[in-house]
Parts: C-alpha cells; structure tokens; sequence
C-alpha cells in the first residue's frame, strides 16, 4: 500500500501520552511523515509500552507531567533546540500550560481536547459553572487574544471535538445544494453563519451511536469504555454544557449563564451522564444520547453565531448526544447507581471487539428538509483493516490528528485555532481514507415522536425543535 507522505517533520517530536489515542496516532505518523527515529520522544507515567517503543529507537520518558515539572521535563528534551512537533493526547496535563511552552519556542503543537491539570473535574463543593467546558474553553481564547499569531497550535482537533466541526460545514453545503440555496462555499465565519441562519438551522446534535461490542459481558465494578475511561469519568460528572440558540424559547430550571465570556452556551446543575436528550442515528433511528458537555457544543454555537454575546441575532443549539458502546451504558447505570466510581478501568482493544460500528456525524435539523445526519459509520473490522493499535472510534479520533498535524506543518504561523477556523476541506480530504462510510442521511423525525405521553410531561407541540422536546421528559 502507498500511504501519502504529506510533510518532513524537523525538530523534535514530542508524543504525550500513550493511551489508546496515543498508540493509535503513532503509526498514522510513522505512515505519514518523515522523521529520524531519534525526534521522537514519548512522554507517560506508565511504562507498559516502554520497551515496545524503545525498540523502534524512539526515547521513552516516564514522566507524569505536572504543573511544576512539566517545563523542566520538556525542557530536557527540547536541549535548547526550538521548532518541532507536540502532540498531546494525555490525560491529567494542562493544554494550555504545555501550549504555551511549545508556542514560546516555535514548535507546533496539537491536542484533542482541552485539558486541565488534576483536580479540575471534581470540584464537588463549589459552583458547577467552574468545572465545565466552557470555563476551560476561555483560558484558550483569552491566550490567543493575549498572544495573537506565531506557532500554529491546535486546540481540541480529534473526532469531537475536532472532525465535527469540519462535517458541519460539509452538511451545510449539501443541504444549501438540496434546498437550492447555492453552491458557493462561504469564505469567512460570518458568512458560515449568515449560511446556517438562511438555511434555517436551528440546531445540531454532535449524534453518536457506538455499537462495538466484546465476545464477553461487562465485569462487575470495571468501566468499559471504547477511549479514555478517565476522559470519559471527567467529561461524564462535568454539568451538562449546551451551546443555546436563538430559537429556544424555554429553558430548563436547572440551568445557569456565565456572566463573561463568549455568552454562547449554558450549563445544566446536573453530570451530563446523568441527563438523556432525543436523538437520531442512521442505523437505529430515534434513541436516547447523553448530553455529555464537549467543547464543541460551545465552539461550534459560538463560531455560527450572528451577532455576538447573549442576544445575538441567530445563533444554533448544539450538544453532544452521545450514546456510547453498550458496555459503557452499563459502566454508567453501576457508577451512578451505587455512588462509586470504578477504579478499575479497561479499553476494549481492537482484538476484543467482536462487532459493531461507531457512527458519529452531525444531525442539522430544523430547516426545509426537516433534519439531516452527516458522518462516520466506521466499523471495528474495517478500522483494523485501515490501521493498527486502534478500534473504530479511536481511528476516527487519531486520523483527525493526523488531518491537523498536516494542517499546521501546511500554516505554521496561524498561532491558536480552534478546528472550525481550519480549511475544513483540506482536512477531511486527510481524513477521509479513515473514516469507512461516510454518508448524509435525511429525516423526518422529530423528537416530538420520542417523547413521553402522559405523566405531565410538557411539549412544544409547535415547534418540535425546542430543547424542551429534546431534552427528555424526567431530565427537566
Ligand atoms: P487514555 O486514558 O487511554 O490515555 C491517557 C494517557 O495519558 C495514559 O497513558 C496516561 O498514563 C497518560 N497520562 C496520565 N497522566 C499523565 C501526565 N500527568 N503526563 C503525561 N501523561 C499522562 O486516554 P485516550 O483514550 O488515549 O485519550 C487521550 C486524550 O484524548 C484524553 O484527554 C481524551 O479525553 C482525549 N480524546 C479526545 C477525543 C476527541 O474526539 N476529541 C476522543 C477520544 C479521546
């Protein structure tokens, strides 16, 4: 097989964090780009794979950054060399910390969501508005306004957030071209959003159904997820977070704005793995996701916004609706069931999983043609196929890296961008051999049709894209 080599990387290249993102990235780089193997330097506090790596002459450092060592650690293997490439798919570190170093030497920098040192996620006593997506969203944007331009470094460039973001504006474009709105792809955010408002988009579910499965159940008292179960444990107990369109005309009781900021999105007083919306996925139809908080729930209802701050002309609703593989719905019910959050932890490798597809893609709904669904239906077996170490959602995850690693060594001096701002084009053009099917799909459900009868359960009969019909019934 020929594979693309799409850039020589110079300088050293630094991988953090060794997880199932990080072993899953590695031979999409090594497929992709030149290096000698002496640039590459991987960075975890876990050696498990040290020798592995050691063997193929990459330096391994055993290393759990923190606050205070992490410029020392770095520093030692930059050895006062500047450029390169950092790619952070650790858990526990500071994105904006470890961004801030690389930018400050010119080197690239890449990551796939941001992440905060520990301590962050669990604030358990104190307001809820400090432990979302949001908060951690403008310490990103606040950099950037203090330090325009220099360095590219990508913030929150995996499959979602990431990759979604690119499919937005694909899905925009194909229902402009089905609903004779044109065919001119706008050039400008302002003109992506005048787009989204004509076309009358009143929202967007980042809608995910993952269906990978293992020959075995799921064990008592271990949490099986498909990624990072610690992302996945952090993300799960942060509020539920939702960019909030112009269109809403209620808003639940449990919910609260941030007094600064961007204003585009408002966080609910309860885990976004304990809250269930109405959704819609190709292969199962209607279905409950959870609305786990995600920054692209806020990226991508700021980036689509008329106007600007909390009374903006037009703005879409957009959140996660994420129903995860089987093994962690249950993973989900035991956690919060008994209190107790699993200590033991496991990924389903790419060897145990038997069957099943991710399908992760974009539902644009509310416009002429009711909604349409845009994505990934990416299978287990056809991930292995495609590539090593890695199941389907993980190659979903590390091909859209591999896409904004191509991006930044191709605009080297764009300094912090978020994905939305990236040529969306480009990146999926990268991406695309990666993904399996990647297919639109229209329908003409509602979450009107989900919904519970009876029980007082309150609906806009009017207009069947209000939150209120979305989110369900015993969530309000
Ligand atoms: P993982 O839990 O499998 O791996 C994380 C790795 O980070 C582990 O090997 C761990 O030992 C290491 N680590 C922990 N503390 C560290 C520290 N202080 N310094 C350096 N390394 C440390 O997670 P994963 O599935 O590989 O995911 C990696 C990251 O990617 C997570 O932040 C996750 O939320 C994110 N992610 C994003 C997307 C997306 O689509 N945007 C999807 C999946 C995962």
């Amino acid at each position: 097989m020929n594979y693309p080599m799409y850039a020589a990387i110079e300088g050293p290249l630094i991988l953090i964090g060794y997880g199932s993102i990080g072993r899953g990235v590695l031979p999409l780089i090594e497929r992709h780009f030149e290096f000698e193997s002496a640039q590459l330097h991987v960075i975890d506090p876990l050696a498990d794979h040290a020798e592995f790596l050691r063997g193929k002459g990459y330096a391994f450092h055993q290393v759990a950054l923190t606050r205070e060592n992490h410029r020392e650690t770095l520093d030692a293997i930059m050895a006062g060399r500047s450029g390169g490439f950092c790619v952070n798919v650790s858990v526990d570190t500071s994105s904006l910390d470890i961004m801030r170093y690389c930018r400050e030497r010119g080197m690239l920098y890449i990551d796939t969501v941001v992440e905060p040192w520990p301590g962050f996620y669990f604030q358990t006593d104190s307001d809820p508005g400090k432990m979302t997506n949001y908060a951690l969203r403008e310490t990103i944007l606040e950099e950037k306004r203090r330090h325009p331009g220099g360095a590219t470094a990508i913030s929150c460039c995996g499959a979602n957030p990431g990759m979604v973001s690119w499919l937005v504006k694909e899905a925009l474009l194909q229902i402009a071209r089905d609903t004779g709105m044109g065919e001119q792809a706008p050039a400008i955010r302002e003109d992506w959003a005048r787009l989204a408002q004509a076309l009358g988009i009143k929202g967007i579910h980042i809608a995910e159904r993952d269906t990978q499965t293992a020959s075995y159940s799921k064990p008592a008292r271990v949490f099986v997820n498909t990624w990072s179960v610690a992302g996945f444990l952090s993300e799960g107990y942060q509020p539920a977070e939702l960019g909030w369109g112009t269109h809403e005309k209620w808003m639940p009781k449990s919910a609260s704005q941030h007094d600064y900021g961007c204003k585009a999105a408002i966080y609910l007083n309860h885990p976004g793995a304990l809250t269930q919306v109405h959704t819609w996925c190709p292969t199962h139809g209607p279905q409950f996701g959870y609305l786990v908080t995600h920054n692209e729930a806020i990226s991508i209802a700021d980036y689509f916004t008329v106007g600007s701050g909390a009374t903006p002309d037009y703005r879409p609703t957009c959140h996660y609706a994420y129903h995860p593989a089987n093994m962690a719905v249950l993973s989900l019910h035991e956690w919060f069931g008994s209190g107790q959050m699993q200590t033991d932890h496991h990924i389903l490798s790419e060897h145990e999983i038997v069957d099943g597809v991710d399908e992760l893609g974009v539902l644009l709904f509310g416009h002429a043609k009711n909604a349409y669904w845009y994505g990934s239906r990416l299978s287990a077996r056809e991930a292995r196929e495609l590539a090593p170490y890695q199941n389907a959602t993980g190659l979903q995850v590390t091909s859209a890296v591999l896409a904004g690693m191509v991006w930044a060594m191709e605009n080297p001096e764009a300094g912090i961008v978020e994905t939305e701002e990236m040529d969306h084009v480009r990146c999926l053009e990268i991406q695309r051999p990666y993904l399996g099917p990647v297919e639109g799909h229209y329908t003409d459900w509602t979450p009107l049709e989900s919904r519970l009868k009876g029980f007082g359960a309150e609906s806009d009969e009017d207009d069947p894209w209000q939150f209120r019909n979305v989110l369900a019934a015993r969530a309000q």
